[in-house]
């Protein structure tokens, strides 16, 4: 798994919606990669905040900024 394939299932990941391989394939990404554990970690830290505010769509916007953000990190680090 890399990085963008990663956060394309972002969403799907946090939902839990996604099939026991697919989880194992992101474990084993994640212990390599420190940027997508991040995200994750992020990601489901906001959405929580969010879910506090009776707010559940992420806003596209912070979701975006999310991404770009991590994908610079990744590129810098390669
Ligand atoms: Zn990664």
């Amino acid at each position: 798994m890399t990085c963008t394939e990663f956060l394309t299932i972002l969403d799907d990941v946090i939902d839990e919606s996604i099939a026991v391989e697919t989880r194992i394939e992101i474990e084993l990404h994640l212990r390599k990669c420190g940027h997508c554990e991040v995200v994750l970690n992020t990601t489901r830290k906001t959405i929580e905040i969010f879910q506090c505010h009776e707010v559940y769509e992420l806003p596209t916007e912070v979701s975006e900024r999310l991404h770009t953000a991590i994908m610079e990190n990744c590129k810098k680090v390669r």
